[in-house]
Formats: C-alpha cells, sequence, structure tokens
C-alpha cells in the first residue's frame, strides 16, 4: 500500500464552499491531470467501474490519449464511482503527499458537488437519501413499508422503478417496528440481554446508533451492547441523526455539514461525560472520522469526535488488548466468509473484523476482502444494479467457494448485497442472510439478541 508514496498518506481539507472548488474549468483542468496519470498507471483497472471506463475511453480516442477526449465523455466514469475509497486506501502509490497528488474518490466527489449545485441529483434522489426521516416514518407502518419495497411485490417496485428510479431487483432495507427502533428499546430495556457476571471496567461508551442500526439493523446495537455490557462497559445508545454520508454522495456537502455539526455538538456532550464513541455503521464510523473533520475543519466538535470515535471491532480489539476480555467465548468452528466492507477499510485501521472474530476459540475465518459493489443508495438505484453485480462478481464467487456457515459483514448494505450476489449467482446455495461480526462474537458468548425481519 502507497509502495512509492514520500510519507504517511493523507487528504486535502475539501474547499466545498469555495467558488473555485466547483468552478468548471478549474475542475475539467483537474480531472485531466488525475486522469492522465492514471491512464499512465491503470493499477486500479479491476477496482470497479470508473476505472475501465475511464481506460477504455481514453484508449478508443483518436490519439489514444486524453487530448483527444471530450470532456462531456467522462460522465460515465464519475457516474460510476461508488466512493468506496479502495483506489486512495489500497492501490494508489501517488496520493499526498506525493508530488502527482492523486486523490481519484475526492476527484469524483468534486464533480458531484458541482453537479448538485447545477441541481443534477432529482427530486428522488434526494429523497431516498434521507435516511433518517425515512427510517422514522416507515418503521410506524414497517409492515406495509416491507411489503410495498419487497422484490415480490412486482406493482409495488414498479412504481418505485418510476418514481424513485429504483431497480425492480435490488433488495431493499427492511424496517422493524417503531417499538424495536434501537434508541426506543434500549431505552425500554435498561439491561442488556443475557447479561452475565459482567467483568469490570471503567470504560463508558456512546453508541451511536446510525440509521441502519437504529431502523432496520438494532441486533447489531443490541449484540454490542450486550457484549460490552458482558465486559463490563456501561452503554448508552443515542441517534441524533444521520451522518450524512447519503448526501455526500450526491455532493450535497452543505447538507453534510449540517448533520457534522447537529451530531457532534450531542456526541461531544458525552465526550465531555468520559465516553468512549462507537458507531454501529462503518460509513458513518468513516464520516465522524475523516470526512466531516475534511469538510468542516474549522469545528472544535468535529474535531473532537473525530479522535474519540471507534468502529465496533476496533473497540472490541482494543478491550481485549488493553484489559483482556472477559471469560466465556465458546468456540466457533464452522467456516464463516468475512467481508471486509470497503469503508471499514478506509477507517485505515486493519480488518478489526477479523481480529476480532479470531478471538473466539477455533474460529475458523477467511477473508474476502474486495468490494461488494453495492455503493450505498447507488446500487439500487436503476442504471447502476447491473454494475453493482458485475463488480462483485468475484465476491460472491469467492463466498460460494468457500461454502461458509456464515456470511458476515460490517457493512448492512454490502452484507445483504453479497447474500443477492450469492443467490442470482446459484440459487438457493449458501446462508440466506448476512450478519454483522458482532452478533457471531456475542453467540459465542451464549447472547442471541435475535434478528430483524
Ligand atoms: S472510490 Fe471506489 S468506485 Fe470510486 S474510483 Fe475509487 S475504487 Fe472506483
Ligand atoms: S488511482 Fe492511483 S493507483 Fe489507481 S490508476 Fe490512478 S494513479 Fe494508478
Amino acid at each position: 500500500m502507497h509502495l512509492e508514496g514520500t510519507g504517511a498518506p493523507t487528504r486535502h481539507v475539501i474547499a466545498w464552499d469555495d467558488p473555485s472548488y466547483t468552478d468548471s474549468a478549474a475542475l475539467d483542468a483537474e480531472l485531466r491531470r488525475q486522469f492522465d496519470v492514471c491512464h499512465g498507471c491503470r493499477r486500479c483497472f479491476n477496482l470497479c467501474d470508473s476505472f475501465p471506463r475511464l481506460f477504455d475511453l481514453i484508449d478508443a480516442s483518436q490519439s489514444g490519449e486524453l487530448d483527444t477526449v471530450d470532456s462531456k465523455d467522462f460522465q460515465p466514469v464519475i457516474d460510476a464511482c461508488t466512493l468506496c475509497d479502495m483506489c486512495f486506501m489500497t492501490k494508489c502509490p501517488y496520493v499526498p503527499p506525493h508530488a502527482f497528488n492523486i486523490d481519484f474518490p475526492h476527484l469524483m466527489l468534486r464533480y458531484r458537488v458541482m453537479e448538485n449545485r447545477h441541481g443534477r441529483p432529482t427530486f428522488a434522489q434526494r429523497q431516498i437519501r434521507k435516511t433518517d426521516r425515512n427510517g422514522a416514518l416507515a418503521t410506524h407502518l414497517s409492515a406495509l413499508a416491507n411489503w410495498g419495497t419487497s422484490v415480490a411485490n412486482k406493482l409495488g417496485r414498479a412504481v418505485l422503478a418510476a418514481f424513485a428510479n429504483i431497480h425492480p431487483r435490488a433488495w431493499l432495507p427492511r424496517y422493524v417496528r417503531a417499538r424495536d427502533v434501537l434508541v426506543t428499546r434500549a431505552a425500554r430495556e435498561s439491561e442488556p440481554v443475557n447479561l452475565l457476571a459482567p467483568a469490570a471496567n471503567k470504560r463508558k461508551v456512546v453508541l451511536y446508533a446510525t440509521c441502519a442500526g437504529n431502523f432496520n439493523k438494532p441486533e447489531v446495537g443490541l449484540a454490542t451492547r450486550a457484549v460490552l455490557a458482558r465486559n463490563g462497559v456501561e452503554t448508552v445508545v443515542v441517534h441524533p441523526g444521520c451522518c450524512g454520508m447519503p448526501q455526500l454522495e450526491i455532493g450535497d456537502l452543505a447538507a453534510v455539514a449540517a448533520s457534522a455539526k447537529k451530531v457532534s455538538a450531542e456526541l461531544v456532550a458525552w465526550v465531555d461525560k468520559d465516553y468512549d464513541v462507537v458507531a454501529l455503521t462503518p460509513s458513518c464510523a468513516l464520516m465522524l472520522k475523516f470526512e466531516w473533520p475534511l469538510i468542516v475543519p474549522k469545528d472544535a466538535n468535529v474535531a473532537r469526535l473525530a479522535k474519540a470515535t471507534h468502529d465496533v471491532a476496533e473497540y472490541i480489539v482494543e478491550i481485549a488488548k488493553a484489559e483482556g476480555l472477559a471469560e466465556g467465548l465458546a468456540p466457533m468452528p464452522e467456516p464463516v466468509a468475512l467481508h471486509i466492507s470497503c469503508h471499514s477499510r478506509a477507517q485505515n485501521m486493519g480488518a478489526k473484523a477479523a481480529d476480532m472474530l479470531r478471538l473466539i476459540p477455533e474460529a475458523n475465518i477467511s477473508v474476502v476482502d474486495r468490494c461488494s459493489g453495492h455503493g450505498g443508495a447507488w446500487g439500487a438505484e436503476k442504471p447502476n444494479f447491473e454494475v453493482a453485480l458485475k463488480v462483485s462478481k468475484p465476491v460472491f464467487r469467492r463466498v460460494l467457494d468457500l461454502k461458509p456457515a456464515h456470511i458476515a459483514s460490517e457493512c448492512p448494505l454490502a452484507g445483504d448485497h453479497i447474500v443477492q450476489g450469492v443467490q442470482e449467482l446459484e440459487p438457493g446455495a449458501g446462508p440466506k442472510t448476512a450478519v454483522h461480526p458482532i452478533l457471531l462474537f456475542a453467540r459465542a458468548y451464549g447472547i442471541d439478541v435475535g434478528a430483524s425481519p
């Protein structure tokens, strides 16, 4: 990784509110500068669909170089980027502080900020990305919402396809009932489930529920809470709002900045009371740790929160190293295909979910560390769904080869996308659902928090 860099990789502040950031001539010059380096390098040819589109575009031009490519033909290259960060994190030797100064994902982001200024994201694209508002509404009508969005409901999906541009075959997140929303349930059940005699620990944790953890997969938070309780760690669960990752996808950085200010103000109040922050979804942890400080660099709350935030597995591994874990983990010899999500990797912390699961006796973990291709709401949209399946075919094949008892991913969307891809390749093969690795860890402690619908 970063073989020829001149120092630790770094990223520049995103000057999204500076007019020059979205000036079309300046942006075009920067696209051409970075595209030219990539065309000469080509290391990222198999990471996603953006790079093959770029290389094919240039190779097919009159001169075979960028000088004979029209800038209007760049659009498909930008549209194929899921902002997964894999090129920046795993392949590129030219990221800052290297003089070539290549940050391909943030270049794609800059283009989308420009598009956002010109009103390109549609009304529907903006609405489906309001995940905390949508979650709050859908959980009050969860049976109707889950029925209406099921792929088996041809009429419902035809309506979604027509009005929200969602591909009829894309699996969509399912919602729990309002009474089972994570923050509601955590407030109702003051004691985490199946709490045995806890180990002594002075740590206190505020769990940032995140939209997926709050409205779709509360079992992740319940399992995290129970494992932490088993290790003597006091927890509270809050959901001040969305982290803004869905808005980042469409370049609406003003909305991301507003989310960062609101959520960080609430979470920092817990940091002031000596709580560590654990975010339940990797994309949201990435936002708190790395993206927000680049988008609102002068906000003191955001800066403090970035230092206090942990990923779930990262935090469990930290406890194991610092204090040792509570006794009672039963062996888990059954094979697990563990997908390392892109936004876990982008947190630059190593494969912490694998480290965590390997703390379980006899753990049989095979790591799958390619991109799952879904890209948030991107992979469910009509123009992108087939691309998302194509990009991640090597992931589906590897999972099939492993014949796992469990498919695990820290990313809820990646987990579902992998299960769907496996089923499309070989109907009936493999597990029918994916789990967050913390659920396997909790089960090794004898804790079963159940599953969402
Ligand atoms: S961020 Fe991901 S999708 Fe975008 S160009 Fe890089 S590897 Fe491809
Ligand atoms: S992002 Fe970096 S590693 Fe990937 S093709 Fe471009 S220059 Fe090469």
